[in-house]
């Protein structure tokens, strides 16, 4: 009827043209646009498209930068490892070495990220160790980091954390600089560390691949400097680049519910600068910022590019991993808000498309998935490469397989982290998932794929990119 009435036509008149077409429609029935296209035809009229835009593209400025407007920002780092290599004290020893006494409020405050001085440069570091927080935001879309560190203890060398954090850093592509730890200790072999890094597909500089290695001690703080200087080095490739003139985003790094002080963030701004008044929204928390302090515990009234702020002002505690933006329009934001609360109701309700073998095929069809990955567990290692090469070969002009994580043992938290944020299936081969960790996957809709015979999971896979998987059963 809407169609009619625009055309000048009667309801009938319309329903009749769309007889012929072999459309059966009722009055209020909503058909599609090539539809319409064809029946606005026999009247001779053109239709076009109405373009709806958003209150988040009304309110949201996504506009790519002007070059001229963009300078240099300081790199965002994170630290990785394997348990007790040193990843605390490293960020401890980093964060104190730049308080000097005699700097005005020269204590630190934890803030959940701090920046360290290098000569005349800063390098922002994410005081959350390990890979596990990194990864939990990489789930929610946030891509914070372009740098990882990863601790290993030179008397330990690489152990199972270790690997997952390099299948983690690789898999958000972010570039990965290794301090090999511990250095003080007379049982140090930096060698060995060097060795097996090559294991997986590090190459060391020394050894004429593009990996910088640096020897440190985070107890006696040999080799910080040295360090620091190589994660500018690196920077400085990847020509880290922002514009301070536009409306602040940014990310969430940790958030909470302060007694006295009601919801306290942590922002990481990563384009723009934020100012305190700047109305906010992060999720489905808004707010203004009624008070800004910094890494030192000083009140500050702006925070640029790269730069870490403890924020008050929201009315709810925003998400760790949410985006935020400063926006202009205060009732718009709210509205976003409201919508976005009710987008999430209804997300409660249908679980969007997770990467499923069952769904695999569609994905495929639909010009979805380019890629399959896959994170392999087994009870050896030997089955896990096996698994992980029988699979990769499966790769053809539709989908590439790729097995961006293996290991041994039982599907953890970790594993389950990963192909989340990652969008990957898990395929665990004599092995089981632990309690936390099946109770994480079924949370988030993760595939989860037990198997006993290794031609059984290749079989599988073939099968579901053919689109003829056999019902579970
Ligand atoms: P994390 O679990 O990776 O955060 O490791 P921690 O920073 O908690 O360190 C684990 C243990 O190793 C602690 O007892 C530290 O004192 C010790 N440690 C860390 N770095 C060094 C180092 O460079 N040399 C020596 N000798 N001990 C270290």
């Amino acid at each position: 009827s809407e169609l009619a009435s625009r055309l000048k036509v009667t309801v009938t008149d319309v329903i009749k043209k769309l007889m012929m077409l072999g459309v059966m429609a009722a009055q209020h029935e909503v058909i599609d646009f090539d539809t319409a296209s064809l029946v606005a035809m026999e009247y001779n009229a053109k239709i076009e498209k109405e373009v709806i835009v958003t209150i988040e593209e009304k309110l949201i400025n996504d506009e790519d930068d002007d070059t001229a407007d963009l300078q240099e920002r300081s790199p965002v780092v994170v630290v990785m490892g394997h348990v007790d290599h040193g990843k605390t004290s490293l960020l401890d020893r980093i964060r104190n070495a730049n308080v000097t006494s005699t700097e005005a409020g020269g204590i630190t405050q934890h803030i959940g990220a701090y920046r360290a001085k290098v000569g005349d440069r800063y390098v922002t570091f994410l005081d959350t160790p390990g890979h596990e927080a990194f990864t939990s935001m990489r789930a929610r879309g946030a891509a914070v980091t372009d740098i990882a560190v990863l601790v290993v203890a030179a008397d330990d060398g690489i152990m199972p954390q270790t690997v997952e954090a390099i299948n983690h850093a690789k898999a958000a592509g972010v570039s990965i600089i290794v301090a090999i730890n511990k250095m003080d200790k007379p049982t140090a072999n930096p060698d060995k560390v060097m060795q097996e890094l090559t294991e997986y597909e590090l190459v060391p500089e020394d050894w004429g691949g593009d990996v910088i290695c640096v020897p440190v001690s985070a107890a006696t703080g040999m080799g910080i400097d040295n360090l620091l200087e190589m994660i500018t080095v690196v920077a400085d490739v990847q020509e880290l680049k922002a514009n301070p003139k536009r409306l602040a985003k940014g990310t969430v790094v940790e958030a909470r519910l302060d007694k006295g002080r009601g919801p306290v963030a942590t922002l990481l701004v990563q384009n723009g600068t934020l100012h305190t008044g700047d109305v906010l929204i992060a999720g489905t928390s808004v707010g203004r910022v009624r008070q800004m302090i910094n890494d030192r515990g000083q009140v500050v009234t702006e925070a640029g590019p790269s730069i870490p702020v403890e924020i008050t002002g929201m009315a709810e505690v925003p998400a760790a991993g949410d985006t935020f933006n400063a926006v202009e329009d205060e009732r718009l934001a709210r509205e976003l808000v409201e919508q976005r609360r009710q987008e999430q109701k209804e997300q409660q309700f249908k679980s969007y498309q997770k990467i499923t073998l069952d769904n695999l095929f569609s994905q495929i069809a639909e010009g979805e998935m380019k890629e399959l990955p896959i994170v392999v567990k087994a009870d050896v290692q030997g089955s896990a490469e096996a698994v992980k090469q029988s699979l990769e070969k499966l790769s053809n002009e539709e989908v590439r397989v790729r097995v961006i994580h293996t290991g041994v043992g039982a599907i953890n938290r970790s594993d389950v982290m990963l192909a989340n944020a990652s969008n990957a299936i898990i395929i665990g081969f004599n092995v089981r998932p632990d309690p936390v960790a099946k109770e994480d996957a079924a949370q988030e809709d993760v595939e989860l794929r037990m198997y006993r015979i290794i031609y059984d999971a290749i079989d599988d896979v073939k099968d579901a990119m053919k689109g003829m998987l056999a019902p579970k059963t």
